[in-house]
């Protein structure tokens, strides 16, 4: 049976995130000749139109509101809530990223919804979406199908392949107007303050070097900066190397961090700890580096170093620049 399928677009910097692109596919996935709707906010949303309608939207709704140019809790739920009541969705998705995390429970407990969050992937069986997801820290995977009802889900980056850009595909696009009273808003967004140095978001990047408390100091860190802009890659951190004040929390991996799910993870100087596996060990592929042979993050990786990491990192950043750079 066809079904209608909205999926909340996240811009960030005036960019569409992967992770928006990666939930079309998953909408074209499981519309079965539904239309699929992406629904995207802010004064440039009409600028989102075309990479939108590329990868699998059939129709856009842009709500140019600038009360929605930076996110707040507010100004979001009001617009989505109306996008929903407008577009009548079978099923909706958002990434599962800060904005989807923070905005999607609150539609879902407003609408009296049920929400399947941190979906690794979107399968059919018996007619029903069935949607994978972590339990237990991501040591355990369950499936879970929604029996009725309206579906609504956010799935987690890099998960989901998204659909091969189709420029001769166009989507209808329709402006919607969104009441959002001013004295509705409880926050106001005064500056945006990023406290990533580099331009790789982290959750969505392709490679992460991520440092532990190994890394020993805040300048401990270079090497594994360097090693990183050769590759192109984000840098990530252990809890126990931002407790210790070598790097900003932002950079934070695990249960209580972000969760990272790239091609690579390259992690140096951190022992394993099950909480920060649950951040990354969904990674394709896991190369470690301690120079501790029983460090438990030996027992989640592909590729295992024992060294000392101020020996290797250099000596992998010179060998990747000389077939990179
Ligand atoms: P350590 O455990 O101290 O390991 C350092 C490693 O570096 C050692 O294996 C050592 O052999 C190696 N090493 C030292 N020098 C070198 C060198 N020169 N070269 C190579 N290797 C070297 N942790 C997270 O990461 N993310 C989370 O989200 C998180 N959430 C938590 C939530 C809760 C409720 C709790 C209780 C803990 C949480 N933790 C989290 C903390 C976690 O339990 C660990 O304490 C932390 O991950 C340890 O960080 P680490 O591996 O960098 O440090």
């Amino acid at each position: 049976m066809s079904k209608n399928v909205l999926v909340l677009a996240d811009v960030r910097d005036g960019e569409l995130r992967n992770v928006s692109l990666e939930c079309l596919a998953a909408a074209s996935q499981v519309a079965e000749g539904g239309v699929v709707t992406a629904a995207v906010f802010g004064s440039d949303a009409k600028g989102q139109v075309d990479k939108l309608s590329h990868h699998g939207a059939d129709q856009v709704v842009t709500v140019s509101n600038p009360k929605l140019d930076q996110y707040t809790t507010d100004a979001y739920f009001q617009a989505f809530k109306q996008v929903i009541d407008k577009t009548d969705p079978d099923v909706i998705f958002t990434g599962h990223t800060a904005v989807g995390r923070d905005v999607s429970p609150r539609i879902a407990a407003r609408l009296g919804l049920g929400l399947v969050s941190d979906c690794t992937a979107v399968d059919f069986s018996d007619g029903k979406i069935v949607f994978t997801r972590p339990i237990y820290a991501g040591k355990a995977f369950v499936k879970k199908a929604v029996r009725e009802g309206k579906v609504f889900a956010t799935l987690r980056p890099n998960n989901i392949a998204a659909l091969e850009a189709d420029t001769s595909r166009s989507a209808v696009a329709e402006e919607l107007e969104v009441d959002i009273a001013e004295d509705s808003l409880r926050t106001l967004v005064k500056e945006l303050v990023r406290k990533t140095s580099d331009g790789v978001d982290l959750s969505e990047a392709r490679i992460v070097v991520a440092g532990g408390r190994g890394v020993k100091s805040a300048d401990g860190f270079k090497p594994l900066e360097e090693l990183a802009e050769v590759l192109g890659a984000a840098v990530g951190a252990s809890r126990g190397a931002c407790d210790a004040e070598y790097c900003d929390y932002a950079l934070q991996i695990g249960q209580t961090g972000k969760v990272v799910t790239p091609d690579l993870y390259i992690a140096c100087g951190i022992s394993g700890a099950i909480q920060h596996l649950a951040g990354m060990s969904n990674s394709k592929v896991i190369v470690a580096i301690n120079k501790d042979p029983e460090a438990s993050i030996f027992s989640v990786a592909d590729y295992g170093i024992v060294g000392d990491l101020f020996d290797v990192v250099p000596m992998l950043t010179e060998e990747f620049k000389k077939v990179l750079v």
